[in-house]
């Protein structure tokens, strides 16, 4: 039999669909407090949210009639009719998120429009209004959530444990604060502060109070307008990296999104700077037209989709790769002023993490404490608490300076590996083989895409034997090497024979990297396809230096000036960094002269 549901059991269902976790909620909630045009909104929660759940703004607040109408499904201030639809400008406009909640918990909503001199309380347990009653209250709406699925109670058992769930909530306090600079975001968790932002629109304070300045204090600021697009934002130095993507973070047009494109613009920019596996930081803000947008893309979906994405993906790389040519994006050897941090899965490439590992020990200062504030906060009801001042995470802006090889003084070498040099503010540690590695790949590529070649011709000629399969495809692989400026024929069964080598190459240099090449032919790859042409020779540069080669000053001059002429010189082909860099001050630090 086909039976009507009655209004609770469809309401339950409904709310399913748009409630199914804590961070759901504050979503919602959250949501409905920026449409309210709020510029402070404190969040808290307890027991991950489930227990307890409490968002306050002081947005512009609900009419005393219309706040029961607000519980009911389809009920908006929003949109009226459906020509309104294609000119939303609010987060919400369903008019289901407080309908979809009070189904399944218990809610209390406080709320007085600014200039109304009391305000309404109304308590909806299960859709059902057992309280509507005059109250005194601050402007604005605070919206409490108890008990979340005290009435399905087999929806309760999907919830992760109560750390997951805050995690998920705190994540997404952290993104949507990023992405609201001007609004002031507090979250608290179980009574304790998480984060308060400053609301005062600098985005590069708000990373530091959301993420830490551990994470702030090296960020790389990257900064382009072209085309009537812009990116703003901070991204952080090859040695900086993680595990995952969960430090990258996307705001376009003012909401925060995901994007594969996005993602891969930062993968290119950072290319051949990158142990394959690592992550860097990223916080971008783009502006982009907004007819350059997929208009088609629902609204609540996150990944974003551009017209053009090619363009988009370029522009973006190009902004990353600007910021990244700094003197900033050399890794730094720095000296924790507090205890060390927990390595994040150290890898070669963490130096910082490397040498936070050390056994260096500092006593971290005492915080200042203002006695004033704390009795103040004491006295107050728990309900003012959130009223507390901002402890603000201090936030010195980063600034890029170019990066100029002629300011560089060469000192010598060191452990015939490294070569050390100065600048006004740095010293540096250049190694020799990923140098020279980056300038051998530099220079083949360039050979490889030149017309004329520059090439060497050998008195006695090399002869190769390659295994039969290379040698009967060969027609898939000769243009390629003769393209690098090697003269190479068949000599006959199997065996080619060797007549000039690149120029730039010393001979032993030419026959371990041909031999790198053969190898890899065996295994039949693509050469046609550039990205698998630049792979294979980036992994048969390899063996072409070794490191511990003595180089006298001109040798080490003349390294340092072919350096200079590479388009990348800050890492080798395999990601490798070429240079690191300590400060002076961080110098005087360890001599603590400061
Ligand atoms: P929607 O946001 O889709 O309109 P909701 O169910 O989230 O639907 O909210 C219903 C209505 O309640 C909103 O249209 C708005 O008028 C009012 N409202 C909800 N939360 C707030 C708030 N924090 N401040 C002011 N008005 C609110
Ligand atoms: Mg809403």
């Amino acid at each position: 039999m086909i039976k009507l549901l009655d209004k609770k059991t469809a309401d339950k269902i409904a709310a399913g669909e748009v409630i199914d976790r804590p961070v759901s909620i504050i979503k919602e909630l959250v949501e409905n407090s920026l449409d309210a045009g709020a510029s402070a909104i404190t969040i808290e929660i307890k027991e991950g949210g489930k227990s307890y759940i409490r968002v306050t703004d002081n947005g512009s607040g609900i009419a005393e009639e219309d706040v029961e109408t607000a519980f009911k499904r389809h009920a908006t201030s929003k949109i009226s009719d459906e020509k309104d639809l294609d000119s939303i400008e609010t987060l919400g406009f369903r008019g289901e998120a407080l309908a979809s909640i009070c189904a399944v918990s218990r809610v209390e909503l406080i709320t007085k429009k600014p200039g109304n001199r009391t305000g309404r309380r109304v308590v909806v347990e299960g859709s059902e209004i057992l309280h509507n009653e005059a109250t005194g209250c601050p402007d604005g709406t605070t919206i409490t959530v108890k008990d979340l699925f005290f009435n399905t109670p087999a929806r309760r058992k999907f919830l992760a444990s109560d750390a997951a769930e805050a995690r998920r909530v705190i994540d997404f306090a952290s993104r949507i604060a990023l992405s609201y600079p001007d609004v002031r975001f507090s979250v608290i968790n179980s009574t304790k502060r998480v984060f308060t932002t400053s609301g005062k629109g600098n985005i590069h304070s708000n990373i530091a109070n959301i993420y830490g300045t551990d994470i702030s204090k090296d960020l790389i600021p990257v900064n382009l307008s072209e085309d009537g697009m812009t990116i703003r934002g901070f991204v952080s130095d090859p040695g900086n990296t993680l595990s995952g993507r969960s430090r990258q973070i996307f705001c376009v047009n003012g909401r925060i999104v995901s994007s594969k494109v996005i993602e891969k613009a930062i993968d290119k920019a950072y290319k051949e700077r990158l142990f394959a596996g690592r992550f860097p930081i990223a916080f971008l803000f783009i502006a982009i037209p907004a007819d350059k947008l997929d208009v088609n893309i629902h609204p609540t979906k996150k990944e974003i989709r551009f017209d053009d994405s090619v363009r988009v993906e370029d522009f973006i790389m190009k902004g990353i790769s600007n910021a990244l040519m700094g003197k900033e994006s050399i890794p730094t050897i720095e000296i924790p002023t507090v205890k060390p941090v927990k390595p994040v899965q150290g890898t070669q490439l963490d130096i910082k993490n490397v040498i936070k590992e050390d056994t260096f020990e500092y006593e971290e200062k005492p915080r200042k404490v203002d006695i004033n504030n704390v009795l103040t906060t004491l006295l107050k009801s728990p309900d003012e608490k959130t009223e507390t001042p901002v402890v603000e995470e201090k936030s010195v802006e980063p600034a890029t300076h170019p990066f100029e090889f002629d300011e560089l003084t060469i000192i010598g070498a060191v452990f015939n590996t490294y070569i050390a040099a100065q600048d006004e503010d740095n010293f540096y540690l250049i190694d020799q083989h990923a140098a020279h590695e980056r300038i051998f790949y530099e220079k083949l590529l360039k050979q490889y895409d030149s017309a004329d070649k520059a090439v060497q011709e050998l008195m006695i000629p090399l002869n190769f034997n390659v295994s039969a399969d290379v040698g009967t495809s060969e027609e898939s692989w000769i243009d390629d090497i003769r393209n690098m400026g090697y003269d190479i024929e068949l000599f006959g069964n199997n065996v080619y024979i060797v007549r000039a080598i690149p120029a730039f190459m010393e001979m032993i240099e030419a026959e371990e990297f041909l031999n790198d090449l053969f190898n890899q032919f065996s295994e039949h790859p693509d050469l046609t396809n550039r990205s698998v042409l630049e792979k294979i020779i980036m992994r048969s540069c390899k063996s072409a230096v070794k490191a511990g080669d003595y180089l006298d000053m001109a040798e080490i001059q003349g390294l340092f000036n072919q350096l200079k002429s590479c388009s990348n010189p800050y890492s080798c082909p395999h990601g490798r960094p070429v240079f690191i860099k300590m400060s002076n001050y961080e110098i005087e630090k360890m001599f603590k002269r400061v």
